[in-house]
């Protein structure tokens, strides 16, 4: 079980429901805005936190890992500048010592193929959850989706993200890039 405040509770709130909870097994993830907030609530917390809305850049995770402020990162690829980026986070934070899940602040087949690759090549004992997102959307962004079987992920077998994008359903672009 993972309670997500989402960054939303005072440090005096989350306490109050800590105490609440104590007799149930979960992951305590991002109760409060800051960091600082977050490791008050984590000194008297006898379960994991996992950050989630305080991890936006390398120097964040580093910071956090400095402070001993978390168990594991949530790794959201859009706040963290895309598939590379978050690459480079993951693997020096599966370095670190910390559980991994990496996620998005939603998305259709494109993103959650990404979310999917990323996660399955985090090593298996950091990997803690993912999200098939595109199965929360009625609208198919591309065919050849991650296979879903019960409360399992896989990833496409095409090449790259291993999807096939439906291009007309995207819409016209925002900016194009040529020579
Ligand atoms: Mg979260």
């Amino acid at each position: 079980i993972f309670c997500d405040a989402n960054a939303g509770w005072t440090p005096y709130q989350a306490r109050q429901f800590t105490d609440a909870t104590r007799a149930i097994d979960y992951t305590f993830e991002q109760p409060c805005t800051t960091i600082d907030e977050c490791m008050s609530v984590r000194r008297s917390l006898d379960k994991p936190m996992v950050l989630d809305e305080s991890v936006a850049s390398l120097d964040d995770m580093l910071y956090i890992h400095r402070k001993g402020a978390a168990d594991g990162l949530t790794l959201k690829i859009s706040r963290l500048g895309g598939v590379t980026k978050t690459r480079q986070i993951r693997d020096l934070a599966v370095d670190l010592g910390f559980m991994i899940t990496v996620e998005d602040t939603g998305g259709a087949e494109i993103d959650t193929s990404a979310m999917a690759h990323l996660s399955l090549s985090t090593p298996e004992e950091r990997r803690l959850h993912a999200i098939a997102f595109h199965e929360w959307v009625t609208v198919r962004t591309a065919s050849n989706m991650p296979p879903v079987s019960g409360s399992r992920m896989g990833i496409p077998d095409g090449p790259g993200l291993g999807i096939d994008v439906v291009p007309d359903l995207l819409g016209a672009p925002f900016f194009e890039v040529g020579s």
